[in-house]
């Protein structure tokens, strides 16, 4: 299938006073229409940073982007700044953890949806007018026609973070970015957003990246699965085969505590140790300094080689980013997450 979307060697930095954050480093991936990706990791792992990028949302002046980042074939990388808002308005969109990062106090949240409407398109207040109430019904709100004279703060959390989603599709964007829009939310609006979402890109037809760290959203929702740890994709594949017979250590123990896939919140399991700080990710693999296993590789290569990102022989689509999955390391047809 054609990717709608295709990462390719992304590598985002931002140079600091105390040296040189490396946020994201070769990112590789591709999303088709009509399917998720779920990209997980700690906070610090880049997978915020990477998202961003996708959106052109870094400032050039502060972040150092290279790689390319092709949307609907068109180059995202390089594009100026009026280009990508009117890439933002149509194509992609994001829908965030906290609603009032894109809502606005003050303005009635009809009035807003209408805006990001009518910035992108000559149509009139009262067309405009009749979209945001389609789309307010759309994404679930009750007496839409009344709703949308309401302010934000005469709406719910989770109705506030329902006019948001409908403000970032107003446009039909082919992509949507989610960074952890249910994080904030008690379990039952989590699952009713969820289903929405589910539902959204279905009618749509969409793209969508799903930000997050909680393994159960994934299960209930990802197509595919993308684990990052210090600014790299360490594991990556089919959601049930990243979650089913899951590769790389840093996944084993990630996965430990999920209740088998019934789609419940489920929290990382607590590695031991931290991520590492992006001004100075460690040599070679850089989860060893957490790694159990780091001394079962030979040649002390774990401290010293980044590993490359391998193809399972079994599974073409299922790679992860391990020396005990190299040719020569007897792991390579026998993984196993509970390795003693
Ligand atoms: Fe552990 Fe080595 Fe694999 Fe890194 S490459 S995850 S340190 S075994
Ligand atoms: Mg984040």
């Amino acid at each position: 299938e054609e990717p709608y979307l295709e990462v390719s060697d992304l590598h985002v930095q931002f140079p600091t006073a105390d040296g040189l954050v490396r946020a994201v480093q070769g990112l590789s991936y591709s999303l088709p229409l009509g399917r998720t990706l779920a990209i997980v990791g700690e906070s610090g792992s880049g997978k915020s940073v990477s998202s961003m990028a996708v959106l052109g949302l870094h400032d050039a002046k502060t972040a150092r982007i290279s790689g390319s980042i092709k949307v609907g074939g068109r180059e995202i990388t390089g594009l100026s700044e009026r280009a990508l808002e009117s890439y933002r308005g149509v194509d992609a969109a994001m829908i965030f953890q906290d609603p009032q990062s894109s809502l606005h106090p003050y303005f009635t949240v009809g009035d807003q949806i209408m805006e990001a409407y009518r910035t992108h398109r000559r149509v009139s207040k009262r067309a405009a007018k009749a979209r945001a109430v389609e789309m307010l019904d759309r994404v679930g709100i009750p007496n839409p026609r009344r709703r949308v004279d309401n302010y934000p703060h005469e709406f719910s959390g989770g109705m506030r973070q329902r006019a948001m989603i409908a403000m970032a599709l107003v446009n039909d964007p082919k992509l949507l970015i989610a960074d952890e829009p249910t994080t904030a939310l008690d379990v039952t609006v989590q699952a009713q957003i969820l289903d929405l979402i589910t539902d959204l890109q279905r009618d749509f037809g969409s793209a969508v990246v799903f930000i997050t760290h909680d393994l159960g959203v994934v299960a209930e929702i990802a197509d595919d699965i993308l684990v990052m740890y210090a600014g790299s994709a360490i594991e990556q594949g089919p959601v049930e085969k990243v979650l089913g017979t899951p590769l790389h250590p840093y996944s084993w123990g990630l996965l430990e505590s999920v209740p088998a896939l019934t789609g419940e919140p489920a929290p990382l399991h607590p590695i031991p140790g931290t991520p590492p700080s992006l001004l100075a990710v460690p040599s070679g693999c850089a989860f060893h300094p957490r790694c159990e296993f780091r001394d079962r590789v030979p040649q002390d290569r774990c401290r010293t080689l980044k590993p490359d990102l391998l193809a399972r022989t079994a599974d073409p689509g299922h790679t992860s980013r391990c020396h005990l999955h190299e040719p020569d390391q007897v792991f390579q047809t026998d993984i196993s997450p509970r390795l003693p």
